[in-house]
């Protein structure tokens, strides 16, 4: 596999360790639970977002790690571990892509899209990053994963019929209950919505998988590359998203605040004290 092979000088036995890694990550199944669904109101995006926190502080009990991602060699891979705040401050410093399912699925109700496995209507929002590879979904079985991207990686969907996906034991348990899966490809400059179906997906080895490998491998996980249909549907014409991700942002960086407000006057607190002690002492 010459992909894990790029990051060692050649010969190096560690290939096959990761290979065989590599392998046991792609063995590692998922039962397939549907995702819960919910109709978005006036707040939508307010809605996703304290979700997407709540799902952050609450829920994920696993470790939080920073890799180096521009790693070019397996010695240089490396992982640290991050606060659950440092954690959620990077992702909420890029709401758009989660921010723009509503809107997707709003203009989809007003240009009366239909299903492409079933043409029925009654397409519901998923939504989240929880409900992998199902940001709508119809209730014929078929997922739909929205992409927000900017003009290169457009580029590479047009010409390569290729784009970065989600987690891909998901994809394969979904796959095996026979979902039908499609990706909403949303340019962010505005211009032509696509819809095209997934063909299939393929693990993404990169530094970050090589670094868990390295330094935390029962957190490991797959993430994706999805291969797409050369065929295309176009479905409407978007808007561009500049104003509207400054909102996104301004929302998200608001409820980042009052969300870990609790914690930051603790966090105060020891300062204070600390620093009283530094002054006085
Ligand atoms: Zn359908």
């Amino acid at each position: 596999m010459h992909l894990v092979a790029r990051f060692f000088p050649e010969g190096d036995p560690r290939v096959d360790d990761v290979c065989d890694f590599v392998e046991r990550l792609k063995q590692r199944t998922a039962e397939y639970t549907p995702p819960v669904t919910w109709i978005p109101g006036a707040n939508a995006v307010e809605t996703i977002l304290v979700g997407e926190l709540h799902y952050l502080k609450h829920e994920n009990t696993g470790t939080l790690f920073d890799a180096n991602v521009r790693a070019r060699t397996y010695d240089d891979c490396d992982l640290q571990k991050r606060s659950i705040y440092r954690a959620a401050q990077d992702y909420m410093s890029s709401p758009l892509g989660l921010c723009s399912e509503p809107l997707v699925w709003q203009r989809l109700r007003e240009v009366e899209f239909q299903c492409p496995e079933c043409r029925g209507t009654d397409i519901q929002l998923g939504g989240g990053s929880k409900a992998a590879w199902a940001d709508m979904v119809c209730p014929c079985g078929t997922f739909f994963e929205i992409k927000t991207v900017n003009k290169w990686v457009m580029k590479g969907v047009v010409n390569r019929n290729q784009l970065r996906g989600g987690s891909y034991k998901y994809f394969g348990a979904q796959r095996r209950h026979d979902v039908k899966h499609y990706m909403l490809v949303v340019p962010k400059e505005g211009r032509n919505v696509l819809l095209k179906r997934i063909k299939y997906v393929q693990p993404k080895i990169d530094a970050k998988l090589l670094a868990f490998h390295k330094c935390a491998p029962e957190e490991a996980s797959l993430k994706s590359h999805a291969v797409l249909e050369r065929d295309t549907r176009n479905l409407f014409i978007g808007h561009p998203l500049d104003d509207y991700e400054q909102e996104c942002k301004y929302i998200a960086s608001t409820l980042l605040r009052l969300f870990f407000a609790h914690d930051a006057r603790i966090i105060q607190k020891c300062w204070k004290y600390g620093k009283k002690n530094v002054t006085s002492g």
